[in-house]
Parts: structure tokens; C-alpha cells; sequence
């Protein structure tokens, strides 16, 4: 009787198992082959800040160089903010903003108080780096490099 009812239970056992690996098999998948594949990211996720582009000009930033980013940072994570008159503008034009990104605590102050909304958050959920320095990013060259691959 013993032998039957082992037997029993080891059936018993199989089909739950089966039907927990069917019922996983039929389901809709829900990885990704990355980094082949990718998720899309919220629309509120907050990688490094970025630069935004002038709508009347996208290949210029919203950047004035006021430096109020710079001196709200709680974490003095922006370390540097230069910027030039060019000839025949009426404000100034940013040529290095650098941003110490192992730092940052995506607080969003610098965006929130920036006077002509130059700052966002970047969708940028993957940096990597063997370096610190890796991770000090020069917002006007990423600008750059992102308006050329638009
Ligand atoms: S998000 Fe916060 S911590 Fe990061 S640079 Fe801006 S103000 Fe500084
Ligand atoms: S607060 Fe805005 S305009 Fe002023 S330096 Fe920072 S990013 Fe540029």
C-alpha cells in the first residue's frame, strides 16, 4: 500500500510542478536580452543632469552662465561653470559645465532653481567607469555628442 501511495504522491508531486512550468512558459515575458535589448525609462527617472537645448537655436544650450546651479548645489557637485560673450549676443554662452557625478544625489535643486530651465534629468541609467574621474562629466561636450547623434 505504501508503494502505491508513494507513487501517487510522486505523480501528484510532477503535475504541480508541470503546471507551474507550463503556466511560466505560456506567460508573457518579462526580461530582456540586455544590454541587446532595453526597458524604456520613466519619464521620471533621474539619471546626471543634462544640458537642454535653446528652442530658437538647438545648437546652443538654455544656458545663461548665471553660476545660481553651481552655488545651490548641496554637495558643491557642480565644480565648474565658464561661459563667453560671443559677439552680437546678449547673453552668455556656456563652454565647460562640469559635474562631479559620484556626488550628485539628484537632489534636483540645480534644475528646480535654474532662471531659464536649462538643467534635466538625463535618461542615462547605465554609466560605467573603472575611474572616479569617469564619472566627472562635462555637460557642454555631452550636449555636444547628444545633438550629433540626434
Ligand atoms: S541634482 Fe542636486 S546634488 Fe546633483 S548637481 Fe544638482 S543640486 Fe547638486
Ligand atoms: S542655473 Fe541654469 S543658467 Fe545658471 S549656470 Fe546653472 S544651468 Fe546655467
Amino acid at each position: 500500500m505504501k508503494v502505491v501511495r508513494d507513487i501517487v504522491k510522486g505523480a501528484v508531486s510532477l503535475l504541480v510542478g508541470m503546471g507551474v512550468t507550463i503556466k511560466a512558459f505560456v506567460s508573457p515575458t518579462v526580461t530582456v536580452q540586455y544590454p541587446r535589448q532595453t526597458l524604456s525609462i520613466s519619464p521620471k527617472f533621474r539619471g546626471h543632469t543634462k544640458l537642454v537645448a535653446d528652442e530658437k537655436n538647438p545648437d546652443k544650450t538654455r544656458c545663461i552662465v548665471c553660476g545660481m546651479c553651481e552655488r545651490n548645489c548641496p554637495s558643491h557637485s557642480i565644480k565648474k561653470v565658464e561661459g563667453e560673450k560671443k559677439e552680437g549676443e546678449k547673453t552668455k554662452t556656456v563652454t565647460e559645465y562640469i559635474l562631479n557625478f559620484t556626488t550628485c544625489s539628484q537632489c534636483g535643486i540645480c534644475v528646480e532653481t535654474c532662471p531659464v530651465d536649462a538643467l534635466a534629468f538625463s535618461s542615462d541609467y547605465n554609466p560605467a567607469g573603472y575611474r572616479r574621474e569617469d564619472f566627472y562629466y562635462d555637460l557642454v561636450k555631452e550636449f555636444e555628442k547628444r545633438r550629433k547623434s540626434e
